[in-house]
């Protein structure tokens, strides 16, 4: 056994203009929640030395492993539309890269780790509710096939966190591809500092696009990237709920499970977070706010870039490519293989009568093909002429739902991260019982298998279980 971890630290090779050294503050009595060994297994650590008090001394930030060259990241961003000039990693720092057996390099982020120069009212510490939310959330995300920062582990702090009421602390490690956001180009852009994003989007492109020449390719590769998430959020009924510019990656990985949540029954204006009183980043306007994310990337790259309008000519891609991305989600959500004249209208349909009749985003396309999709409509005999028209196009490629249900049940899945659920999971774990938390996790990581005895994760809140509004995780 042996905590070597082999770091490689890119990010704090670039001058101190990026970030501020700090070291993650000790906490006073750290214990292991929970270790994610396949990840570990991935990034080729030593799962069993992580859970010796030295591997968790490291994952609590008590200890500064070897190699590790820790720093809060500074970033600026537009939060719900307005201009913030300077944010910053206020409650984590990046302790270095390592570079896993395949070749890919990935951040070590502590999150919850205390204050840094850019903590927000000096806090930096992060309770035990938000932490196992990004838990749970990101790694459903990652068994569903969405790109997303990955959870290492999470840890106990044995401190108290005051928010609304005194509660258990945690800290989160955090795995991405990196945590280079729109917001970083925003920061530097917005100093007029050029040499800076310069060095910035070379990092960037060394990392995201090797292959990529230049500020114009790589916001390319960023619209490409970012085009094919939203897609698969929207497929999966996932609204984010904080897609502010310094919550959005340039490397194409949902970061930052704060308010977001799964639609349960479906609406296209859905909103959960209690702080988005306008509805800004509803299910239905994430297309239309990536894109906006997405000009501000391109007005912070414009000094590399040079002409606007190739810039705009970039940016112009983003509505094609999100269709088409969104087309291809949601022919696969429907068992279609072939693509024909008015799919669109097809899926749409069938959106549009989910929402009429208020049928659960996840439920309704898990049992297409078995004939129960009826019976999520509130009055089921709306959908039967969808269903027909349904069979008249599976028709068309030699197939009915019944011969298509293996590959729906491969692309829909039987289990999602529920709001309820997760509630359920985070105030069993606020008394010391992590079972709840654990059985989810479980059967998170295989949401297109048949749940077995774990049926009961499949079922919408109840009304008293509904919960109405989800917070930002502070
Ligand atoms: P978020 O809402 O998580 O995207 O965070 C927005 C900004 O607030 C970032 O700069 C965070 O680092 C900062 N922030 C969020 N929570 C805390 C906290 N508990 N302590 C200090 N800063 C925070
Ligand atoms: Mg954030």
């Amino acid at each position: 056994m042996s905590l070597d971890l082999p770091f490689d630290n890119s990010y704090a090779r670039l001058d101190e203009r990026f970030y501020t050294k700090i070291a993650p503050t000790p906490v006073k009595d750290p214990s292991l929640i929970t270790l994610n060994r396949p990840l570990a297994a991935e990034l080729g650590l030593d799962a069993d030395a992580l859970e010796t008090p030295d591997g968790i001394a490291f994952l609590a930030g008590n200890s500064v492993p070897a190699g590790a060259d820790p720093l809060a990241q500074v970033y600026a961003g537009h939060q719900f539309g307005g201009w913030s000039p300077r944010l910053g990693d206020g409650r984590a720092v990046l302790l270095g890269e390592i570079v896993a057996p395949d070749g890919q390099r990935f951040d070590i982020q502590l999150k919850g780790s205390g204050p840094t120069p850019y903590s927000r009212m000096g806090d930096g510490r992060a309770w035990v509710g938000p932490v196992l939310r990004e838990y749970i959330v990101s790694e459903a995300m990652h068994a569903l096939g969405v790109p997303t920062t990955r959870a290492l582990a999470a840890v106990a702090t044995g401190e108290t966190v005051l928010r609304e009421a005194p509660y258990p602390g945690a800290v989160l490690t955090r795995v991405a591809a990196s945590h280079i956001r729109v917001g970083t180009f925003q920061y530097f852009a917005s100093q007029k500092d050029t040499k800076a994003l310069a060095a910035l989007t070379e990092h960037a492109i060394s990392r995201h696009d090797p292959e990529v020449d230049g500020a114009l390719g790589f916001l390319d590769g960023v619209i490409d990237r970012q085009a094919k998430l939203i897609a698969k959020w929207m497929g999966l009924g996932f609204v984010h709920g904080v897609m502010n510019t310094d919550n959005m990656t340039v490397s194409g990985e949902t970061i930052d499970y704060g308010p977001c949540a799964y639609i349960d029954r479906f609406h296209p204006m859905q909103v959960f977070s209690s702080i988005d009183q306008q509805g800004r980043y509803a299910y239905g306007r994430q297309p239309e706010m990536a894109m906006w994310n997405l000009a501000q990337l391109a007005t912070s790259l414009l000094p590399l870039i040079g002409e606007v309008e190739k810039a705009q000519a970039s940016l112009d891609r983003f509505p094609d490519l999100y269709r088409t991305a969104w087309r291809n989600v949601f022919r696969a959500k429907i068992g279609l293989k072939t693509k024909a004249e008015d799919d669109d209208g097809l899926i749409n349909g069938l959106i549009d009568l989910m929402a009429q009749g208020q049928a659960d985003f996840t439920n309704t396309f898990r049992a297409l093909g078995s004939h129960k999709a009826r019976d999520e409509f509130v009055d089921p005999s709306i959908y039967d002429d969808w269903e027909q028209r349904w069979r008249d196009r599976l028709e068309t490629e030699g197939a009915s739902p019944e011969d298509r249900v293996a590959e729906l049940q491969s692309v829909n899945p039987a289990v999602i991260a529920r709001t309820h659920r997760i509630e359920q999971a985070i105030q069993a774990a606020v008394t010391g019982d992590l079972a709840p938390y654990k059985r989810l996790n479980t059967a998170l990581a295989t949401p297109f298998a048949n749940p077995g005895e774990m049926e009961d994760l499949t079922r919408p809140p109840l009304e008293e279980e509904v919960v109405p509004q989800t917070f930002c995780g502070t």
